[in-house]
């Protein structure tokens, strides 16, 4: 059920700021706009985060390790 409501919001994401890195796509992490994102209670205690990640071409949204630790560890699992 997570799984589903996660997929879906995907599709409605904005665009992210990409770039290419050494024949990479990078993307920069969702919650370097947390008013954006859709996994804002994972980003930093101090603010935005500006962590890239290496993604896909078809990736329309990245989440970057430090964030996905977080949602992991179910810091802020409410
Ligand atoms: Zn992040």
């Amino acid at each position: 059920m997570i799984r589903l409501i996660q997929t879906k919001m995907a599709k409605k994401t904005t665009h992210w700021k990409t770039k290419d890195v050494n024949g990479m796509r990078m993307m920069i992490c969702q919650n370097s706009k947390p008013t954006m994102s859709k996994y804002s209670e994972f980003a930093p205690e101090d603010g935005e985060c500006d962590e890239w990640s290496e993604v896909g071409t078809d990736t329309t949204a990245s989440l970057c390790w430090r964030c996905t630790a977080r949602s992991v560890n179910n810091i802020r699992l409410k």
